[in-house]
């Protein structure tokens, strides 16, 4: 069976509705991918390192479910490929930005290397990242935690 990976978009600055849409279709049309769902797009209070910051633009928040064979690493770097054509600049940590494309989870894969870690560490707390995970996969596991659980736990 062909491994699923989860994928996360989250965008707040430019047209974030036009740009996710955007990057799902790029996505898709990735040489040795299939979407196979994409959740709607769920609004969220920008997090910065010392908390929610109502002043900065909100986010737009979406999950894809996508089937390959690619190595994790391969994904990763057409993503950021997909991100920079999206004008995402690299700036100060949880910064503003056009577009940011994370790789949750690849079918349960562990993965620790200096620019990959796999399941993504901070997904399991993210509400953001679960919620529209278990709207298209309401039986969704993350490192052998069910994803509604983690979402009942999760802050808000
Ligand atoms: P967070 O990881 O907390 O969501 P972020 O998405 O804002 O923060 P970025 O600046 O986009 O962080 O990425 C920082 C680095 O994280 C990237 O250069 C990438 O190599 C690394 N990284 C490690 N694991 C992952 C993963 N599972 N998905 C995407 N990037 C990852
Ligand atoms: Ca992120
Ligand atoms: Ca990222």
């Amino acid at each position: 069976m062909t491994p699923r990976v989860v994928i996360a978009f989250g965008s707040n600055l430019g047209d974030r509705a036009e740009t996710i849409v955007a990057a799902a279709r790029e996505i898709a049309d990735l040489p040795g991918i299939e979407l196979t769902a994409l959740s709607s797009l769920h609004e969220t209070p920008a997090l910065k390192p010392h908390g929610v910051d109502f002043a900065a633009p909100a986010y737009l928040n979406a999950i894809a479910i996508v089937e390959t064979d690619l190595d994790p690493h391969e994904l990763l770097a057409r993503l950021r490929e997909i991100e920079q054509q999206h004008g995402r600049v690299r700036e100060e940590r949880w910064g503003d930005r056009t577009l940011d494309l994370d790789i949750i989870d690849a079918d349960g894969m562990a993965v620790t290397t200096d620019d990959l870690t796999l399941p993504h560490p901070r997904a399991h707390e993210r509400a953001f990242v679960l919620e529209p995970w278990l709207e298209v996969d309401p039986e969704a596991v993350l490192s052998g935690r069910r994803v509604s659980d983690l979402l009942a736990e999760a802050p808000r």
